[in-house]
């Protein structure tokens, strides 16, 4: 038997996404949502589930939850209903949680995700196909509040309470089982971050707890057509974690297939340190929530005018920010699906491809060089001290070859930190490429002169060689030559035709 479970087995996965919507309050009370406050300081009655309060829908949710129906191509349910989620948990007053159960405010729509083609790997810029996941649900909830455990934290021994985050509101989205590997996995999480930022429906900061993750992991024989039993993996909190706990949950679940054993339905956890997954509950002790229509609340109806009007307020999407990009600009998927990640990102293509009117330079600039700098940073692009106009101006200075691509890369990081003039960079620092065809012609000769294997094979027609001859006379010309020129003379001299 191979090594790999992934020759035997295909990982069928689905995720469940609790997003914080984006509002100064909370979901049924007048308390502010806000992070980083002292702990309890953004409690009200409601929250703590005080004898005799009742909760009262904050109405912004209801456009919020239009907005991310229509981004996700689902339908807007005109009526929806909050249900009670009974448990007990001391971060939870109430000993309920407000949720939609039975009847979602969204439904049945999908998203479209990039992933790699079979056979070209992890690597980036490697060949990528669209997928559509489908979007089973999205439903209103509140978040519960949070159990600090920390001594250090808590200043003292024993379990903590912050009710801060009680009572925020949430949508939580699941996705149908349509994911196939943790790389998918991540790409659908990164494409709903993506969406819902441009929506202006969530922050999605994972750091702040607010995008997290449920992912639902099962295998079964490739080949076979019926889904294995899932196990639920909790709270993964970022890209990283989401990825290694499919991982490891792939890699145990196979282990006790291979063995001939069964997979038992539970919930599990993901050990960060051990990179490895742990049951945490069965399903045979399953919680019984004991759901029922919350009698404090009405239906919440919506009217199919407000969709229209919240329709036509929708900012462009990322998939037709990409879809214009590539007819506009001609530009490759593998790009485009980079450029619009953001739509500050895709704002600062725009403009920097417009400032340099060189929009394949531009993009190829921004999606290789540009973001690997971010990266780096971990910064978003309007974090620099970069101005699109700068960008744009060592872009012309390269396509112009006064200024060879190294040396620009070279001026790129100082560019993003201190930011500045790439052309006065260029000349302070006396970078700029030799154009002059007189000293061009005296490398190229020499070059000639010393690589007659070379020079045959480009003289019978081999243009390959010709990178190799290329790199002689930059050498020759301490990295400061006009390349264009360079190529031109080489090949003119070489033919015979110059
Ligand atoms: P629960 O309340 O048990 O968590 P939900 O309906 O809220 O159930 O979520 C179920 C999640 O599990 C969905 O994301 C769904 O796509 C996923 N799922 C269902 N069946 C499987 C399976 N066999 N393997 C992997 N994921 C599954
Ligand atoms: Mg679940």
């Amino acid at each position: 038997m191979s090594d790999n479970p992934l020759d035997r087995y295909e990982p069928v996965i689905g995720l469940e996404v609790h997003t914080h919507l984006k509002t100064e309050s909370k979901l049924f009370s007048p308390a502010p949502v806000r992070y980083g406050d002292a702990p309890n300081h953004d409690v009200h009655p409601i929250d703590l589930g005080m004898p005799g309060v009742l909760p009262v829908l904050n109405e912004k949710v209801i456009g919020l939850a239009i907005r991310l129906g229509l981004a996700t191509h689902s339908t807007v349910n005109t009526r929806s209903v909050f249900a009670r989620k009974n448990y007990f948990y001391p971060d939870l007053p109430k000993g309920y949680q407000i949720s939609q159960y039975e009847e979602p405010v969204v439904s049945d729509g999908w998203i479209e995700i990039e992933v790699p083609v079979k056979g070209s790997g992890k690597k980036r810029g490697a060949e990528t196909v669209t997928k559509r996941i489908g979007v089973t649900r999205a439903h209103l909830e509140e978040d519960a509040g949070k159990s600090i455990h920390d001594v250090a934290l808590s200043a003292s021994e024993g379990t903590h309470i912050d009710l801060n985050r009680a009572g925020v509101p949430l949508l939580e989205i699941v996705s149908e089982p349509d994911l196939r590997s943790s790389v998918e996995a991540s790409a659908y999480l990164r494409a709903l971050r993506s969406i819902l930022r441009y929506i202006e429906v969530s922050d999605a900061d994972m750091e702040k707890g607010q995008f997290r993750c449920d992912a639902n992991v099962s295998l079964r024989l490739r080949g076979s057509s019926e889904f294995g039993t899932r196990t639920e993996i909790k709270n993964l909190n970022s890209f990283a974690n989401v990825e290694g706990a499919i991982e490891a949950e792939i890699v145990r679940q196979s282990e006790i297939l291979d063995d001939g054993g069964e997979i038992q339905q539970a919930t599990m956890g993901f050990d960060v340190n051990r990179q490895r997954t742990r049951i945490l509950r069965l399903k045979e002790n399953a919680d019984d929530y004991r759901y029922f229509d919350d009698p404090d609340l009405i239906p919440l109806l919506i009217d199919e005018e407000l969709i229209e009007v919240v329709r036509a307020d929708l900012p462009e999407l990322p998939e037709q920010k990409r879809e214009r990009f590539e007819q506009e600009y001609g530009l490759p998927g593998e790009t485009t699906a980079i450029l619009v990640t953001s739509r500050r990102l895709a704002d600062f293509f725009e403009n920097c491809a417009r400032a340099c009117n060189a929009p394949k330079a531009a993009a190829n600039w921004i999606a290789r060089d540009l973001r690997q700098e971010l990266n780096e940073r971990n910064l978003a692009v309007d974090e620099t001290r970069l101005e699109p106009d700068a960008l744009a101006s060592l872009i012309r200075l390269v396509e112009e070859g006064r200024l060879t691509t190294k040396s620009a890369r070279e001026l790129l990081p100082e560019l993003v930190e201190a930011g500045g003039d790439p052309q006065a960079m260029m000349e302070e620092r006396g970078l700029e490429a030799v154009s002059d065809t007189g000293m061009i012609d005296e490398w190229v000769t020499t070059v000639i002169g010393g690589n007659a294997a070379a020079v045959e094979s480009v003289r019978g027609g081999d243009d390959k060689p010709l990178n190799f001859l290329m790199g002689q006379v930059m050498k020759a010309a301490g990295g400061k030559a006009n390349p264009g020129e360079v190529r031109k003379r080489l090949v003119e001299m070489i033919r015979g035709d110059g």
